[in-house]
């Protein structure tokens, strides 16, 4: 069965085709500027590359225009030839704890969930829509970035707030990234060869957005991430944590509203507000070069990192392993490093040698001494949307 996962954004549409069971990848691509005189078009399959910049009004066009490209491309005959269509959908709010087949009420639920994710939910809706205005009848299904983090306890979703606020507008700490942290810490008892009800881990999502996750047997007890994604870790344009007093402050003193604070928080801060970049690679270079603002922003992403995975192994009671993932946590030798050093107190050996390994392979990179194994295994959020997507579809299709 050939199953079609798109990612949709505001102004983008990322999609990758595969054939299930098995996973295997025919085509992945992206349609990015939409709406603008010059989208452009970026497809790969094959081995080959395609790519054209044109004019396209919105979604439901771009997805015409793939329909088009593919047989062009001879990687599909048409969506006629498609199983389903899986859908990346950011908050699934308390509603949804898994994938889920798509039909009207589905539609409305993560429509009135909106205000929860004012920037996604409603991209996420606009390729969903596509798809049925194209194709009415093919089976879709909407894999949410929240699930995974729906088996936390009270205690750690509430936060310490008046109950009205969580009753009357449902602000508690949802997470987010639920398909990657779910992704590699299923995967690291594949590898282990462990079912994952035997393995506590951390999984580190490191990449422009960031968040730690505690897994216990397998599900989410706890993660970084709250009622919006701007909760925990340093990224690399948002803070992560701070004193909300902050915001009254800055409010008060230093704009004029409070969408320009929530601007700078969300796209103005993080690496870039501290080191002036959000590429983690270029804060490494000038911190190498000897520029005190990359060291500084180096140092208080990693201290951020120390304080969450001190805490999650203290929740955990016994952690068997870090997990790293994400563009940094695959690729930043550096930052492994800093973060393991760091954490001797817990019986972490970093093998240095392997750490430096430009390997792209999920891997170990502890010591045999070492207390807690330590893991880099790539993430795959695509893949997860396909299977669960096809799942989906055998059990009520
Ligand atoms: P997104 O969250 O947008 O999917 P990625 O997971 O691709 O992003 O992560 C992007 C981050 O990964 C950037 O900060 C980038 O600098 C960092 N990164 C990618 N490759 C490396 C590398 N070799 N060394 C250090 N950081 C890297």
């Amino acid at each position: 069965m050939k199953i079609l996962v798109l990612n949709a954004g505001s102004s983008s549409l990322k999609f990758k085709l595969y054939v299930m069971p098995g996973k295997k990848l025919l085509a992945q691509g992206l349609i990015e500027r939409i709406g603008e005189e010059e989208s452009v078009v970026h497809i790969i399959y094959d081995k080959k590359r395609h790519e054209t910049t044109q004019a396209i009004r919105d979604h439901r066009h771009a997805l015409e225009i793939l329909e088009g490209l593919m047989p062009r491309l001879g990687i599909l005959e048409s969506f006629a030839e498609l199983g389903g269509v899986g859908h990346r959908v950011v908050h699934g709010g308390e509603v949804f704890t898994r994938a889920t087949l798509i039909d009207k009420k589905v539609r409305e639920t993560i429509r009135q969930l909106i205000p929860l994710a004012p920037l996604h939910n409603p991209a996420n809706l606009l390729g969903i829509e596509a798809v049925a205005a194209l194709a009415p009848a093919m089976p879709q299904v909407a894999v949410f970035d929240t699930a995974f983090h729906q088996s936390m306890s009270p205690e750690a979703y509430r936060y310490a707030v008046p109950t009205e606020w969580y009753e009357r507008y449902r602000v508690r700490r949802y997470g987010f990234h639920g398909t990657s942290h779910y992704f590699v810490s299923r995967e690291l008892a594949r590898l282990k060869g462990t079912p994952p009800k035997n393995i506590n881990c951390v999984t580190l999502h490191l990449g422009n957005g960031a968040s730690a996750c505690a897994v216990r047997g397998g599900e989410s007890i706890e993660t970084s991430m709250g009622l919006t994604p701007l909760e925990g870790l340093v990224m690399g344009t948002r803070s992560g944590d701070l004193d909300p007093g902050i915001l009254f402050y800055m409010y008060k003193y230093g704009f004029r509203n409070p969408e320009e604070v929530d601007r700078e928080l969300n796209r103005e801060s993080g690496l870039k507000g501290l080191g002036g970049s959000n590429d983690m690679r270029e804060i490494q270079r000038r911190m190498e070069a000897g520029d005190e603002t990359a060291k500084l922003a180096f140092e208080v992403f990693i201290h951020r990192l120390v304080k969450y995975v001190g805490a999650y192994a203290a929740l955990l009671g016994r952690l068997d392993a870090i997990v790293f993932t994400g563009g940094i946590g695959e690729h930043s030798a550096p930052v492994r490093r800093a973060l393991s050093e760091r954490l001797e107190i817990l019986g972490v050996v970093l093998d240095k040698k392997a750490n430096e390994s430009p390997s792209t392979d999920a891997r170990t990179i502890h010591t045999p001494e070492s207390r807690v194994e330590l893991w880099v295994i790539p993430t795959d959020e695509e893949g997860v949307i396909a299977e669960e997507t096809y799942k989906a579809i055998l059990d009520f299709g």
